[in-house]
């Protein structure tokens, strides 16, 4: 997807055009100096200049703040516009802007699906213990008072691009990411997901940045508003815009000029670059004891991507941690659009330090897509009934004698969806070594071989343990006794999980842009258990009938009810690894 990705400032508004498919920006613009109610004529502009890209399909708008409400990116409705508008108080400086881009927006494309990716989304995931402050229960719930973190893009960018660069899946790694730019910000990733950061309710807590203070004693504040008799849009300037670097050089918030002077010997600009570096080693001791160990440190950022010497300042001592900075691959790394990823520790660290370009735009425009390509699924039909598969067997000839009686006929008591299935009247129990399942349903016809079908939980209370196999696909799996009126058959082999799959025709396989045995993923959407199962196998038969089968584990883990449906995602990114075989 070609999408328009706008980032709005009070004074500025910044414009980039992203192919999602490659990842490639197209074109990029700003305008600055924007006045008061001027975000229509800027956008206007800015327009012109990109001119020549066209084929725009969609707008991503980066959005400071999205509260608790929002926790992913949102397609632009009347409604979503007056839900971030009463959001205001949290961002007074920075929401009006965004809104002002956005309705803005609407008017200039007023075709085109517009989507808010929220700056805070990333960081939703923070436990309760992360995102509260110790001030009265009564005063933070009152005002919205809570850590909500923000550069979620930049964040959630760089962690991917980390994993990508090991070899690994992110949901396996714990990853400390520092975004060091003129605003800056840490982030402790657990497994995928940011579970401490040190932006608060506001950029301002946290790391030393450029014109912000980052940490301060929130007494001391007090203490200088008295002598000072500062008012609080005093206060405000004061630590957004007259501290940090540059409060603390005296010379501005350009690192580069600091490391000049501090190499002059000027003693303040030293001082600015240790308290700097001191407070981002702080950080990432204080984040590898909340992650319990970090797998990789990832530095972002102008500073983080640009200056090697802030990076082994931050990066000494952290041995603890089984980090060793690789002193020559960190002065020579370089990272670009074209190689974004620099590996700086050494052969033998255990935690691995990565240099990483971040890409805000980019990743603003990935998720508006993704959640567009969500949206549309839904519209384009690619929906999918989902039906739960209780504990199920199927019974072989021979074993239908055995547990039944010579010749038993199964009695059919209801047909299933799929054509020519039944459920049987007939139950048996499953016998395991530390307990047994009574009144088991059968399903007919019967087979060639038996098979049973059980859920995890199942197995835990049987005391056997199944593999996660394709229906057929039984040698080597578990075995069981089974118990039927007339006897018992001990199976060797023939109990599995059934991996989960949907049933579809070849029509159905088209209109999807799916195969047969690719692995697909299927999102629901649940009442507060929304969950995308992965490791979905796609059955391709002009006889199926279209319906995704889950155990009962994994339906109550979704929370599924009869009629339910998921949302197949097609080829925006999506579908993972096709024809992987099943495991
Ligand atoms: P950002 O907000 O991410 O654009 O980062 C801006 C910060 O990165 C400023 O403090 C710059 O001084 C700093 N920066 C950019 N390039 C370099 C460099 N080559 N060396 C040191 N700092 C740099």
């Amino acid at each position: 997807m070609r999408i328009l990705v706008l980032n709005a400032g009070s004074s500025s508004l910044k414009g980039a055009v992203v192919d999602t498919e490659t990842g490639r920006r197209l074109a990029s613009g700003k305008v600055e100096r924007i006045a008061d109610g001027g975000h229509a004529a800027a956008l206007a502009t800015l327009v012109d200049e990109l001119d020549d890209v066209g084929g725009i399909e969609a707008i991503g708008h980066r959005v400071v703040h999205g509260g608790t409400q929002f926790s992913e990116a949102t397609p632009l409705t009347d409604d979503v516009i007056a839900a971030v508008d009463a959001l205001t108080p949290l961002a007074p400086l920075h929401l009006p802007a965004n809104l002002a881009a956005i309705r803005a927006a609407r008017e200039h494309f007023p075709g085109l699906p517009q989507v808010a990716v929220f700056d805070t989304a990333f960081h939703s995931s923070l436990p309760r213990r992360a995102s509260t402050y110790a001030l009265p229960t009564e005063v933070a719930n009152q005002h919205g008072v809570r850590r909500y973190g923000f550069h979620g893009p930049s964040h959630a960018y760089v962690a991917r691009r980390a994993a990508e660069h090991l070899g690994e899946d992110l949901r396996d790694l714990r990853v400390i990411t520092l975004h060091l730019g003129n605003g800056a910000s840490a982030c402790a990733i657990e497994f995928g997901r940011s579970i401490e950061t040190s932006m608060g309710m506001t950029p301002v807590e946290g790391l030393v940045m450029g014109t912000r203070a980052g940490d301060v004693d929130a007494g001391a504040l007090i203490a200088i508003a008295r002598a000072e008799g500062l008012d609080l849009d005093g206060l405000d300037n004061l630590v957004n815009k007259q501290s940090g670097l540059a409060g603390l050089s005296g010379v501005g918030n350009d690192l580069r000029d600091i490391e000049a002077r501090a190499a002059e010997g000027d003693d303040r600009c030293r001082l600015a670059l240790s308290v700097y570096a001191h407070r981002v080693r702080k950080y990432i001791g204080a984040y590898a004891a909340v992650l319990g160990g970090a797998d990789a440190i990832v530095f972002t950022g102008g500073i983080g991507e640009n200056s090697a010497a802030m990076r082994h300042r931050a990066a000494q001592h952290l041995q603890f941690l089984g980090a060793r900075l690789d002193e020559d691959a960190n002065r020579d790394a370089r990272v670009d659009v074209s190689s974004p990823v620099a590996e700086i520790s050494s052969a033998n660290s255990r935690c691995r330090l990565l240099v990483v370009k971040t890409d805000e735009e980019g990743e603003i425009a990935r998720a508006a897509a993704q959640r567009l390509a969500a949206a549309g699924a839904k519209e384009a039909g690619r929906v999918i009934p989902v039906a739960i598969s209780a504990r199920h067997v199927h019974l072989s000839r021979e074993h239908i004698d055995v547990l039944f009686g010579e010749g038993y006929a199964l009695t059919p008591k209801k047909e299933l969806t799929q054509p020519g299935q039944f459920a049987c009247v007939e139950r048996i129990t499953l016998v395991g070594p530390k307990s047994e399942l009574e009144r088991v349903g059968i399903i007919g016809p019967e087979r060639s071989q038996t098979q049973v079908e059980i859920s995890r939980t199942d197995e835990f209370a049987l005391g056997i343990d199944a593999p996660i196999r394709m229906s057929g696909d039984i040698a080597g799996s578990a075995g069981l006794t089974l118990r039927g009126p007339k006897g018992e058959v001990t199976l060797v082999e023939g109990v599995i999980q059934s991996q989960r799959h949907i049933h579809m025709t070849p029509d159905d396989a088209q209109r999807y842009g799916v195969q047969h045995k690719d692995i697909v993923e299927v999102a629901i959407d649940s009442a507060g258990r929304d969950l995308v199962f992965g490791d979905v196998v796609v059955r391709v038969k002009d006889s199926y009938k279209l319906e995704m089968h889950v155990d009962t584990d994994e339906g109550n883990a979704a929370d599924l009810c009869r009629g339910h449906e998921g949302v197949l995602y097609g080829t925006e990114g999506r579908v993972r690894s096709l024809r992987k075989q099943p495991r």
